[in-house]
């Protein structure tokens, strides 16, 4: 806004708060990614910092309150934090990822939706999907098994999920996680 008394803009940021907002974003930038474990064996990061609620999420403290880790990972990526109605979700379920690859913005009917998709009643892991090096989802299982059943070979079932043939094979068997 013009001031008529002073001559001056002061809709634009001062000298003095670019250098505050440069420092301080350099200040997080470090602090966040110093709890971050990107060496997990899997696509996924682990935030090895404190926890955000009961709910597996990662903590993050900024500006006077405490964040979900994945949150801010997502805020670094995109300059700007999420607005306060969207939800940060994760492609890959797990909750302590902060790989900013993994996380994408949804309403909260989204969340519930995919939820549902997943056959998660709660947002809870079933048990058979809660390691990360779990490659496939219970879903898919079922998927699997029904492809079988609708005469499609195990060699096109495995190019599909890219998983071996005698996965499919296991599976199909009855030999791996039950479903
Ligand atoms: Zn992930």
């Amino acid at each position: 806004m013009y001031n008529t008394q002073t001559g001056s803009d002061n809709s634009l940021p001062t000298f003095h708060n670019v250098i505050r907002g440069d420092i301080m974003n350099k200040d997080i930038i470090k602090r966040f990614w110093s709890k971050v474990n990107k060496d997990t064996g899997t696509d996924c990061w682990e935030w090895t910092g404190g926890h955000y609620g009961l709910h597996g999420y990662g903590g993050f403290w900024h500006e006077g309150r405490n964040h979900g880790s994945h949150r801010i990972a997502w805020m670094l990526e995109h300059g700007h934090m999420p607005p306060d109605d969207m939800l940060v979700c994760h492609t890959c379920d797990i909750r302590n990822c902060v790989n900013p690859d993994h996380l994408f913005t949804g309403t909260h009917a989204d969340n519930s939706r995919d939820c549902a998709d997943k056959g998660r009643s709660k947002c809870t892991f079933k048990k058979n999907e809660a390691h990360p090096n779990c490659k496939l989802k219970d879903q898919d299982v079922k998927k699997i098994k029904f492809m079988r059943d609708s005469g499609a070979t195990q060699a096109a079932i495995a190019q599909q999920f890219k998983i071996v043939q005698s996965t499919v094979s296991r599976i199909c068997n009855g030999n791996r996680r039950g479903v």
